[in-house]
């Protein structure tokens, strides 16, 4: 439901959050399959792997042995060493206990941490495109998303120049997601640089690395943090992460979040009054995860980097749509400008993204997710969290679909 006026007896808040597009279009999913109709979901956001074997005995372990009530806000002790000794392989930075904040998902984190920190009219600032949550959840908590382009001319990067066009006096946060959530774009050391230039020159100003596909990676080198290249701007970064995407454990609802004290205590007194604490067995699970070996991952990923390339080739293969090969995560972002006012075989005008979108269900079952749900309409994302099959009939599909179309009158 789109929320544009709080309904009676709701908060005036709630005519300024919607529900995800994720959310709505997994409904139409459900109802064409309660029609009997085959789809192809080619909107999954969650590995299609099932949780490592290792991980789920840690849990079960975890029951066993009684670790089944309220932990601290923060997390378990075995949790907190072991996200901390994550954060110093990965970003070379030693967070001391103070400066890490657990939840029920990286996504809690990142509201609560726009909830303890927004007051009205402050901004963030949001490259687009961008994960669709990011723009309601700084809404909600009484800010305004500030959407700054980052498209194809930039290779889907922020650059500093239009980072310093967005700032204003009431700039508050900049949300920095990579590898990026739809794009799969990575920004690389010098383009942190470049960013973290213009930051030291606001002072004021923190940033949200939401680093949540970072394991899922098709680069010869790790995915580099901004807190890596920029120490010196430790105490203004939150950096979110999780289980979620690296280990197959969405279910399990456990996220990590590393910054400055005064915020991480901030995000626990919030939790301590929500929700007490994440629930203890997941975060034994997420230990035993992140103190894990990493065959998981490369295994993974190797499977995911299979299935990228044959939807990307596919998706290339077919005239009027331009994929872009993501660099991390499972989602691949195309351009379908070039369809924009084709007819279908029954006369009907392909206008805006819902419209492509509709007639790839209708005539081929595929379902794909709107450019405009990320603010940038004339694009699809399609993700490859699914078998090779599954995608190499989506292909076909799509392929054929685009064939039927009419060209666009001149
Ligand atoms: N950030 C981005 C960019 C995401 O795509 C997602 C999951 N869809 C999240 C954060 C939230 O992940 P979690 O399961 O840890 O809440």
């Amino acid at each position: 439901m789109t929320v544009t006026e709080a309904a009676p007896g709701l908060a005036g808040r709630m005519s300024r959050v919607k529900e995800s597009p994720s959310s709505r279009v997994a409904d139409r999913v459900r109802e064409f399959q309660a029609a009997g109709r085959k789809v192809l979901p080619l909107t999954i956001g969650e590995p299609d792997f099932d949780t490592p074997g290792p991980v789920k005995e840690a849990a079960i372990a975890a029951i066993r042995a009684g670790e089944t009530k309220y932990t601290s806000a923060n997390g378990t002790p075995a949790l907190q060493a072991a996200i901390r000794d994550r954060l110093l392989r990965k970003t070379g930075q030693a967070y001391g206990p103070g400066e890490i904040s657990v939840g029920g998902g990286a996504k809690q984190l990142i509201f609560l941490a726009f909830l303890a920190t927004l007051d009205e009219g402050d901004e963030v600032i949001v490259p687009a495109p961008h994960w669709v949550s990011y723009p309601d959840m700084v809404t909600v908590n009484g800010g305004s998303p500030v959407l700054a382009a980052a498209g194809a001319e930039t290779g889907y990067k922020l650059t500093a120049r239009a980072l310093r066009e967005s700032i204003t006096d009431r700039t508050k946060w900049l949300v920095l997601n990579t590898p990026n959530n739809p794009t799969g774009a990575v920004y690389g050391e010098a383009e942190l640089e470049a960013l973290a230039g213009v930051l030291r020159a606001h002072p004021r100003i923190s940033v949200l690395c939401d680093e949540i596909y970072d394991e899922i990676n098709f680069g010869t080198r790790p995915v580099p943090s901004l807190v890596t290249v920029a120490p010196d701007l430790r105490e203004r970064i939150f950096l979110a992460n999780g289980v979620s995407k690296a280990y197959a454990m969405t279910g399990w609802r456990i996220g990590y979040g590393a910054g400055s004290p005064e915020l991480c205590a901030a995000i626990s007194t919030l939790q301590s009054q929500s929700s007490s604490c994440p629930s203890s067995v997941s975060q034994a699970a997420a230990a035993a995860a992140l103190n894990g070996g990493r065959e998981f991952i490369d295994e993974t990923v190797a499977v995911y980097r299979e299935r990228r390339d044959l939807l990307v080739s596919g998706l290339d293969a077919v005239a009027g749509l331009r994929p872009l090969t993501p660099e991390g995560g499972f989602y691949v972002w195309t351009d379908a400008s070039a369809l924009s006012g084709a007819r279908t075989p029954e006369g009907r005008v392909l206008e805006t993204d819902a419209d492509l979108a509709e007639y790839f269900l209708e005539t081929a079952g595929v379902v794909v997710i709107t450019g405009d749900s990320y603010g940038c309409p004339g694009h699809f994302r399609a993700s490859f969290a699914l078998d090779s099959a599954t995608l190499a009939e989506a292909v076909t599909g799509i392929g054929r679909a685009v064939s039927l179309l009419r060209q666009r009158k001149s």
